[in-house]
C-alpha cells in the first residue's frame, strides 16, 4: 500500500531537478540546468554593449570596443551572453576538463534560453559548433561545444550540423602563445567537409570561449570559402580586459 502511495505523491509531486553545479534541488519557470543562487553568480553581460561583439562598454569610447576597433573579422557579428571570469570561468574549466559532459550539456540549456526573442539569430539556417581535433576529441571524451549547442539548437529549431566542419591540424593551445602566434596558429585549421551544404547559408558557429577571436574567425573563412552567405558567432562567454570588467 505504502508503495501505491509513493508513486501517487511522486505523480502529483514530481521530485524537483537537481542543479548541474551544486547539486541542489531547485525549482525554475524556465527550462534551465541550474539553481537561482548558481544563476545569480553568473557574470550575464548587460547593456551597454559593443555593436559588433557584445563586449561590455564603459561609455565613451563609441558604440565599438578597442578590440573591434583594431582588429577586423571573418564573422559579421559575435554574441556572448557571460563574462568570461569568476564562477562561470570554474564552470567552463570543470565542463572541458573534468569530464563533465552533463555541465556541458547544463551550459547550453542558458544559451537556449538566452536565445529565445534574439533578434539577431533570426536569419540562422544552420547550427554548427567549433570541432576539436580528432585527437582532443579522443582524449576529452566529448566536444563541449557540441553539447553546449544542442539545446541551443532545439529551442531556435534550426539544424545542428556538427559533421560539415572539421578541424584538420592539431592545433597548440592557445593560451600560452602570444596574439601573432594565435593568429598564425590557427591558419588552415578547419575543413568544410561538404560545400554544398554550407552554400548560401546564413550560419551560427558555437563555443564555449572568444578570447582574442582568431579560432571563430579561422572556422568562419572556411565556412565563407565554402560559399556561407553570412556567418555569426556565439559564446557562452567573452573575454574581457580587467579595465573593461571592473565590479
Ligand atoms: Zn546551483
Ligand atoms: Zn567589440
Amino acid at each position: 500500500m505504502s508503495r501505491f502511495f509513493d508513486w501517487l505523491a511522486k505523480l502529483i509531486y514530481p521530485p524537483l531537478p537537481n542543479c548541474v553545479a551544486c547539486g541542489e534541488p531547485f525549482d525554475s519557470l524556465y527550462p534551465l540546468a541550474f539553481c537561482q543562487r548558481c544563476l545569480a553568480r553568473i557574470p550575464f553581460i548587460t547593456a551597454p554593449v559593443c555593436s559588433q561583439c557584445d563586449r561590455p562598454l564603459r561609455g565613451g569610447e563609441g558604440d565599438l570596443c578597442r578590440e573591434c576597433q583594431n582588429e577586423t573579422h571573418y564573422y559579421e557579428q559575435a554574441m556572448a551572453v557571460a563574462v568570461y571570469t569568476g564562477y562561470l570561468r570554474e564552470l567552463l574549466h570543470t565542463a572541458k576538463y573534468n569530464f563533465r559532459p552533463d555541465l556541458a550539456r547544463g551550459l547550453g540549456t542558458i544559451l537556449a534560453v538566452w536565445a529565445e526573442n534574439e533578434i539577431r539569430l533570426e536569419g540562422i539556417e544552420l547550427i554548427i559548433p567549433v570541432p576539436l581535433h580528432p585527437q582532443r576529441l579522443a582524449v576529452r571524451g566529448y566536444n563541449q561545444a557540441e553539447l553546449m549547442a544542442r539545446p541551443l539548437a532545439t529551442a531556435l529549431r534550426r539544424p545542428l550540423r556538427p559533421e560539415l566542419l572539421e578541424r584538420v591540424k592539431p592545433t597548440r593551445s592557445q593560451s600560452k602563445l602570444s596574439r601573432r602566434e594565435r593568429k598564425e596558429n590557427m591558419r588552415g585549421a578547419f575543413l568544410v567537409v561538404n560545400c554544398p551544404a554550407v552554400a548560401g547559408k546564413e550560419i551560427l558557429l558555437v563555443d564555449d570561449i572568444r578570447t582574442t577571436g582568431y579560432t571563430l574567425s579561422a572556422a568562419a573563412q572556411a565556412l565563407l570559402l565554402a560559399g556561407a552567405r553570412r556567418v555569426k558567432v556565439l559564446t557562452i562567454a567573452v573575454g574581457v580586459t580587467p579595465e573593461q570588467w571592473m565590479q
